[in-house]
């Protein structure tokens, strides 16, 4: 079952959507120009439209037959604030904005196999196409879910995409269970005495106490984090004070935390919180802590994970289908559908994966050549699940 005939003969035509995209990158929750064309093109191939959920999320519903099952598929539509290196004849017409993260590429897969499901509907039930806004931090997938994604479009299972450089076209990888890392940001300002920088007998220095508590902050890995876990702490800004001469009053951190679990999370917050608390009383400060934890882990269903890798694996082969590839670091919201629904994120290979073939790298294009291996995956996985 290698890719779908039908969907080979899209190619062109789903290179030139994808191109159109990324050529008119949009930030997060601006998506006017992409929903318009993902709503326009679901309801030239026959699905019911939905807009507005998220803001400028969309979903289309496609059924056939009589069956009441029912699943979702999702990509997600925006860009970031890059400026595109690259010099591609669809290179990005707005400056500062790109498609530097391969969403072009995802909501082109999707649209594809709206199209080819809408033409074929060989399956029995409801598939939902959800097309979700601002994935890069700005909190797209909660926005959609606390719009009642998931009441008004009941989906008994979800599956989501990403592209992966440095994973071969015509390969794909998936892991039951945590794939991606849950993540947090946070700040921390500490409040010491200004005095002069001669004197400092008269003061409390801020600078310093930052400084303890950046190199103290570090014990929290190594020495709180049970060793089987897997954690990073980075403190990533230190600022304070503007003169030679002059302590200053406040001094400011931030950084960023990961884990693989809402309870490492949590305790690499409570430890923050007394590890700060303590070393600012030791030296006669105080400070504060605001740590935002902005997405849960990404995890996978063992069952519905053996069910999408057994999709790659009838298109391309067991042996080309990775079915225990390294954790990410990095973090991804569709962990908040995850949350709500059983259901499995898997990656598709994107080729090469140096510098500027890497996400988020300036120089990055999504690789076309992905695209039908996308659209059989998306297609056949309905009709399996809805046969
Ligand atoms: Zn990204
Ligand atoms: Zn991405």
């Amino acid at each position: 079952m290698p890719i779908i005939d039908r969907v080979a003969q899209m190619h062109a035509e789903l290179t030139g959507w994808r191109r159109d995209i990324h050529a008119h990158p949009e930030l997060g929750f601006e998506e006017t120009r992409t929903s318009d064309f993902v709503a326009a093109k679901l309801a030239a191939f026959g699905c019911e439209v939905h807009r507005g959920l998220g803001r400028t999320g969309v979903v289309g519903t496609l059924r056939a037959g009589s069956g009441t099952r029912t699943v979702g598929l999702r990509a997600d539509m925006d860009a970031l604030p890059i400026e595109e290196a690259g010099t591609s004849a669809h290179r990005s017409r707005h400056p500062g904005k790109m498609h530097a993260c391969g969403h072009d590429g995802h909501t082109t897969m999707l649209l594809g196999a709206a199209r080819y499901l809408a033409e074929t509907r060989n399956f029995d039930g409801t598939v939902q196409f959800i097309f979700q806004p601002a994935e890069e931090g700005l909190g797209g997938a909660r926005a959609m879910v606390d719009d009642g994604l998931f009441e008004k479009f009941p989906c008994a299972a979800i599956f989501g995409m990403h592209n992966r450089p440095g994973l071969p076209i015509g390969q794909f990888a998936v892991r039951a269970g945590p794939m991606m890392a849950a993540g947090a940001f946070f700040d921390i300002s500490v409040t010491g005495k200004g005095a002069h920088g001669a004197r400092p007998e008269t003061g409390i220095d801020p600078v310093m106490v930052a400084a303890q508590i950046a190199i103290a902050l570090q014990s929290i890995v190594s020495r709180n984090v049970p060793p089987v876990e897997t954690a990073v702490l980075s403190v990533t800004s230190i600022h304070g004070g503007d003169a030679y001469n002059v302590i200053p009053q406040t001094a400011r951190l931030a950084g960023t935390a990961r884990a693989f679990s809402r309870e490492v999370m949590a305790l690499i917050e409570r430890s923050m919180r007394r590890v700060v608390k303590g070393v600012a009383e030791a030296f006669g400060a105080t400070a504060e802590v605001d740590f935002r934890f902005l997405f849960p882990p990404t995890v996978n269903d063992a069952r519905e994970a053996e069910f999408a890798a057994g999709i790659c694996a009838g298109l391309v082969g067991a042996a080309k289908v990775n079915r225990n590839p390294p954790l990410l670091m990095g973090s991804e919201d569709f962990s908040l559908m995850l949350e709500r629904v059983p259901g499995c994120y898997i990656n598709i290979g994107n080729g090469d994966g140096e510098g500027g073939c890497e996400v988020h790298n300036p120089g990055y294009d999504f690789n076309d050549a992905a695209l039908p291996l996308g659209v059989s995956f998306f297609a056949r996985l309905v009709e399996a699940r809805l046969a």
